[in-house]
């Protein structure tokens, strides 16, 4: 079955896992729209390594679903604003 032959607003979304590894490929999720072949769907994506964790698999795949974050990430200190302990 070919990307044309697939009517991709029947399905909640599109889960892509890549056979790369080593943390080179995007992890990434989104509630769409998503672009498929040219053509815009209301529809969900994640994309991810097949190596990553399922943990990770599951936040994106939560994306995909229209889930948030349930609480801010701190932001990470810059290398010239880090505290240093003293010793
Ligand atoms: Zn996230």
């Amino acid at each position: 079955m070919a990307k044309g032959d697939v009517d991709f607003s029947k399905f909640a979304g599109v889960v892509v896992l890549t056979n790369a590894t080593g943390f080179n490929e995007d992890l990434y999720g989104t509630p769409g729209p998503v672009t498929i072949a040219g053509k815009s769907y209301a529809i969900g994506g994640m994309v991810a390594e097949e190596d990553k964790p399922m943990n990770e698999i599951f936040h994106e795949a939560g994306h995909s679903l229209g889930l948030v974050h349930s609480r801010m990430t701190p932001p990470r200190p810059s290398p010239t604003t880090a505290t240093r302990g003293t010793s």
